[in-house]
């Protein structure tokens, strides 16, 4: 089956100049560790990877978490280390680089934006970085790290995420107080890939909003990963913000057979507008922690056409800002 035809898709090329004035933040992307294995640089513009810091800028990118995700090598020992080795590693390279800085709170957040600079969030992707001690999440914070994804698919110490269908269970008591001391410290508690028992003891929990960084719609696709409309509905309730992810299984049911457009992503967009609100969506790419991607939006200059989307689906102005960056932006500004 041939999919749905893109009318704007491939109507504009990027030509190396960004074509508009809108400012992009993106909740989620693996691309540290994927870096980290090729051996290139992020300054370094490379095809084989979905971004990199000149087409980020191409993009308009003005905030990109970059989550580091524990591999099952690290699973069940060195989560801490090797994470804290890849962040460290980073921060040093960058650290020389003007067009992006590692953010660790609103107030340079702010100055980065004014100064269209890109701010680089550090994200933990799985509590099993912290290797079940409060003390390493402190640790994490302390290098700079401001956002944590509870769990991965698996079963960890702070609780049981979406692979665990075998009765998954809540959260850990000290999966609990992680997200108190997240709370307390100015973290960004993340639940995608969390359980449904675990999502609801984290909302009900957390005293500040929270987010999913990288999470689709369970109405319009109905994968373990993607959230329900009374998940969709609890998070913009308090407040928080949902990235729609790109990865095509979690946008269309049939994508092995079809794959799956930037129209799809659309439609996610609209349906959690339509659920939760215009305060509560934004993107979560996924970029480079995927295999497969929507038509049209290959790598992150196709942000640039999402906007075009956006604006036919009739986004315009301050709504059409909060998709994009804003709703991002307020929510790190009220966490960190
Ligand atoms: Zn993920």
């Amino acid at each position: 089956m041939i999919p749905k035809q893109e009318t704007t898709t491939h109507r504009h090329k990027m030509e190396g100049k960004l074509r508009t004035p809108y400012l992009i933040a993106d909740m989620h992307c693996d691309t540290l560790a994927k870096v980290m294995k090729s051996g290139k640089e992020l300054w370094e513009r490379n095809e084989e990877h979905h971004l990199d810091l000149p087409r980020m800028k191409e993009a308009g990118v003005c905030c990109q978490f970059f989550a580091v995700c524990v591999q099952e090598a690290y699973r069940y020992e060195g989560g801490f280390q090797r994470t804290s080795h890849i962040f460290q590693t980073f921060q040093k390279k960058i650290s020389s680089e003007k067009d992006i800085v590692v953010v660790k709170d609103s107030i340079e957040l702010k100055k980065n934006i004014k100064k269209r600079r890109i701010s680089a969030i550090l994200s933990v992707e799985g509590g099993e970085a912290l290797e079940g001690k409060i003390e390493n999440l402190l640790n994490l914070y302390e290098i700079g790290v401001r956002s944590l994804t509870l769990t991965w698919n698996w079963r960890n110490a702070l609780g049981d995420g979406v692979g665990v269908t075998d009765e998954p269970k809540g959260l850990t008591a000290f999966g609990k107080d992680v997200i108190k001391c997240m709370n307390d410290i100015g973290m960004v508690v993340d639940v995608s890939h969390i359980a449904v028992p675990g999502f609801w003891e984290c909302l009900e929990l957390s005293t500040k909003p929270v987010i999913a960084s990288h999470s689709s719609c369970y109405a319009l696709a109905p994968h373990p990963r993607n959230l329900r409309d009374s998940q969709i509905k609890a998070i913009a309730d308090i407040g928080g913000v949902i990235g729609i992810n790109f990865y095509p299984p979690f946008l269309r049911s049939d994508a092995d057979k079809t794959g799956a457009i930037l129209l799809d992503v659309l439609d996610h967009i609209d349906h959690v507008v339509e659920v939760g609100g215009i305060d509560c969506v934004a993107i979560g790419s996924d970029f480079d922690g995927i295999d497969s991607v929507p038509l049209g939006l290959e790598d992150v200059t196709g942000l640039q056409r999402l906007i075009d989307g956006l604006m036919s689906r009739g986004y315009k102005g301050i709504d059409l800002e909060k998709i994009l960056n804003r709703n991002v932006i307020r929510v790190l500004s009220l966490l960190i």
